[in-house]
């Protein structure tokens, strides 16, 4: 065995070792930030939030700051299921299952200032969805009612935002073209999926006063969202404020009677 033999097989060895430590560490350390992931993921989300607020929905003009406060405290990764939860503060809709969304973080500050709701208004959600948009309204009104169609996604969002101590916020399965009667007049109505026209019964649950936001269009098209108004006497007022695209507004053979 000549001596350039013996470098050559130390040096294999040698260069084994060293990748085999060197994995070990990567792995080590992976595991050691695993532990701590949990952490700074939430303070990578606060970040990504305050971010979200200046430059996506001050920059463009909503100056509400009760409005820009809620959307700043509301955590709303934890309203998106986990596979999409990097996207949560995306200038964008994120898919929220079942062939919904929530929407666009612009859209509901957008609406929720077009509301204009006070500390003691009662107001009435259509599509409910992940519960966020009513958990941004939790915070700045009296009571929130939200319904939703999909039994699923009705029950994941009341169990949501009971988990998260949102206890203003009442849901409930069924048709929202209908209202819901029992709680009505509404201070504010926000219906959150387009509708092909303004519901009636909608209407007739708004409070003199009140304001009612709501995209009316086709199904993917380009709708218009609409700011309907009741005046003091309860005549409705209808202003067309700027194209938007949302899920449609679907109905029920059964309506309310789940
Ligand atoms: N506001 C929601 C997003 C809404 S997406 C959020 O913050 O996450 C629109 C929702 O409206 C969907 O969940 C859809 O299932 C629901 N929806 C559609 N038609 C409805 C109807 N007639 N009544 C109640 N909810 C309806």
């Amino acid at each position: 065995m000549n001596t350039s033999f013996i470098i050559f097989i130390t040096s294999c060895v040698a260069i084994v070792i060293t990748l085999v430590i060197l994995l070990n560490f990567n792995k080590g350390t992976a595991l050691a930030m695993g532990g701590v992931d949990k952490v700074v993921d939430e303070d990578v989300f606060a970040r990504q939030r305050k971010r979200m607020v200046e430059e996506q929905i001050a920059y463009r003009g909503v100056k509400d700051k009760e409005v820009l406060e809620a959307m700043e405290m509301v955590p709303r990764h934890l309203f998106i299921p986990e596979e999409n939860r990097s996207y949560s503060y995306y200038d964008q809709p994120v898919p929220i299952g079942f062939g919904q969304t929530i929407s666009q973080p612009y859209i509901v500050a957008f609406m929720t200032e077009l509301l204009r709701v006070g500390k003691d208004d009662v107001v009435l959600e259509v599509g409910a969805g992940s519960g966020y948009q009513a958990a941004i309204l939790a915070r700045l009104v009296k009571q929130v009612y939200t319904m939703e169609i999909l039994e699923e996604l009705g029950k994941e969002a009341f169990m949501r935002l009971k988990a998260m101590g949102y206890d203003n916020v009442e849901v409930k399965i069924g048709d929202g073209y209908k209202g819901w009667p029992e709680h009505a007049p509404y201070d504010a109505i926000i219906v959150t999926a387009a509708a092909a026209q303004i519901p009636q019964p909608l209407i007739d649950q708004l409070k003199p006063g009140g304001r009612m936001v709501i995209p009316v269009g086709g199904v993917y098209e380009v709708q218009d969202l609409m700011l309907i108004t009741k005046d003091a006497s309860s005549k409705v007022i209808k202003k067309s404020i700027i194209p938007v695209r949302f899920v449609p507004l679907t109905r029920t053979k059964k309506g309310n009677d789940f």
